[in-house]
């Protein structure tokens, strides 16, 4: 399965925003962004003017690096979100919500999505009882997400639930520290997803 393996605090430098991807460090003095903030590259200090193609891109790159996505990838999204009724751009990430990594990281059970991805490659989750490998699964309402029966007693697994609890949840996940598991109450909705995006710029790139 391809994944982006560059190092993580270069994306960040490159949208010059925090994109959390690096867990606890992200919130520490550590992080990158704190020390400096130029874009990667020779010239990366240089600051030039922004056209509305390039705001655009932009605006689609943070997102996909938010959410740990590669390009074609992020472009199938896309044509879902298309075809959904509603709001594309909305539609969009909601859909990049409702994977199993993000989930996973939302419920608490992982300090970043790249860590969440992690432990779904390595078979620790499972969804309505069922064994989940795949980090792009999405989630409906109703669905049950849970630690695998027998990976609950691995020092490494306690240690992420014991943190569960201290994590920000938000409210279409239940999160249940205590049996390593999270109901999907709903399906998120674009007041649920925090982050500063600007979709609209997004839906204009595409539909050039
Ligand atoms: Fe981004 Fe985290 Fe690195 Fe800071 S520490 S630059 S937020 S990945």
């Amino acid at each position: 399965m391809a994944r982006y393996t560059g190092p993580s605090c270069k994306e960040c430098r490159r949208e010059g925003v925090k994109l959390y991807l690096k867990g606890e460090r992200c919130t520490s003095d550590k992080c990158a962004l704190n020390h400096r903030s130029t874009v990667p590259g020779q010239h990366g200090a240089a600051r030039k003017k922004v056209s509305e193609y390039g705001m655009q891109l932009r605006e689609k790159q943070k997102t996909r690096r938010y959410y740990g996505v590669l390009e074609k990838q992020f472009a199938l999204y896309y044509e879902m979100a298309e075809k959904k009724e509603g709001m594309t751009g909305e539609n969009l990430l909601i859909l990049l919500e409702r994977r199993l990594d993000n989930v996973v990281y939302r419920m608490g059970m992982a300090s970043s999505r790249k860590e969440a991805r992690q432990l779904v490659l390595h078979g620790h989750f499972t969804v309505n009882g069922k064994k989940a490998t795949i980090p792009s699964i999405l989630v409906k309402a109703g669905d049950v997400v849970a630690v695998k029966e027998s990976r609950r007693d691995g020092a490494k697994i306690k240690s992420l639930a014991e943190a569960m609890d201290s994590r920000v949840k938000p409210k279409w996940i239940d999160a249940d520290a205590a049996n390593m598991s999270a109901k999907i109450v709903a399906l998120p909705t674009r007041e649920d997803i925090d982050f500063d995006f600007n979709e609209q710029l997004i839906v204009e790139l595409y539909s050039k």
